[in-house]
């Protein structure tokens, strides 16, 4: 008989923070007993073929061959085919690798068979032979928009095309009151022994995740110990638009502005040490506040933030 395995964490992503935090947590733990929920909020139609940004740093991450001086894409790749695509009037904004050209040709064959987007990334990850289980957020399409003072556009166009240089008024997501849940997920969340927000953007990452009917409330309501891992450290970025957004959005810059947009969604806070004077305002919000070095700079780096936050939540 197989033995059942017992997926103890699971981890809200977004692309390169949530994916270095899990390449750190695949050293602490056993990466079978991983489930990562992907945000497809970032998901895009490019040169026909749907690109899901977030979900193949994920598991370009965890296969071991994301690029890491980027954070995205993969290790070595080429660009042949998008210079090529200049010829034919293609912008050349949007840079997509060769080798991920690959991922997205598969992917978009699958789209259009009618294979369910949970499917089509358990195929990917057994591609990579991960043993960490990867669940996109919903199988129905959900589309994150940024609203700024020229209107409404698609977040990657804000993201990559525009360099994030737009003042970002609100974050919508296109099509997420019909969303469900993919299969899996909600059960990630109820029967895991603890769910971990990674250190990813609260607005463009996790929040489309969070917006998703039912994934909220079982967030809320799961037994889990629930922990989030600030990607703001000592008021700013590591990478990314996050504090831009924190700003102009009407919060506080820092790690207790983002403990505040997760007030009753957390048991356990993750701030850096540049921000220890923090943690009383932090722990007045009804969260446990844990202090540690979260700057993932090295494999050691990444393992040992890993090991320590799993520590804290055993005695959340
Ligand atoms: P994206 O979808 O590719 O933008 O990736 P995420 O949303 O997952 O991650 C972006 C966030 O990761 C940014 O707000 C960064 O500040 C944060 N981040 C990146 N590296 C680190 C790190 O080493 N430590 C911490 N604490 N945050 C990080």
């Amino acid at each position: 008989m197989c033995p059942t395995i017992v997926r103890m964490y699971t981890v809200f992503a977004g692309g390169v923070g949530a994916s270095r935090f899990l390449q750190g947590l695949v050293q602490a733990v056993d990466p079978a007993e991983v489930t990562v929920i992907s945000n497809t909020g970032d998901d895009v139609e490019m040169f026909g073929l749907h690109v899901s940004p977030d979900t193949d740093i994920v598991l370009y991450a965890l296969a071991g061959i994301v690029n890491p001086e980027t954070g995205w894409g993969i290790a070595g790749d080429t660009f042949a085919v998008v210079d090529a695509l200049q010829r034919f009037g293609y912008g050349r904004w949007f840079n997509l690798g060769d080798r991920d050209l690959a991922m997205a040709i598969h992917r978009t064959r699958l789209v259009h068979e009618g294979v369910p987007m949970h499917r089509i990334v358990a195929g990917l990850a057994e591609a990579f032979d991960l043993r960490t289980k990867v669940l996109p957020m919903s199988n129905q399409p959900v589309r994150t928009q940024i609203a700024g003072p020229d209107g409404v556009i698609p977040f990657q166009d804000y993201m990559v095309r525009l360099r994030t240089e737009v003042e970002v008024r609100e974050v919508t997501f296109d099509g997420v009151g019909a969303a469900h849940p993919a299969p899996g997920v909600i059960e990630a969340i109820t029967d895991a022994r603890g769910v971990i927000l990674a250190p990813s953007n609260p607005f463009v990452s996790i929040g489309p995740i969070l917006a998703v009917p039912g994934i909220r409330d079982a967030l809320e309501g799961t037994s889990a110990v629930r922990a989030a891992i600030s990607p703001i450290i000592a008021g700013q970025v590591v990478k990314g638009p996050a504090a831009k957004m924190l700003a102009t959005l009407g919060h506080e810059v820092s790690a207790v502005g983002v403990a505040k947009l997760y007030r009753g969604l957390v048991d356990l806070m993750v701030i850096d040490e540049q921000d220890r004077d923090l943690a009383p305002q932090v722990e007045a919000l009804g969260m446990r506040c844990f202090v540690t070095d979260t700057m993932m700079t090295s494999p050691e780096r990444k393992a040992a933030l890993a090991a320590d936050v799993v520590a804290a939540m055993a005695v959340a």
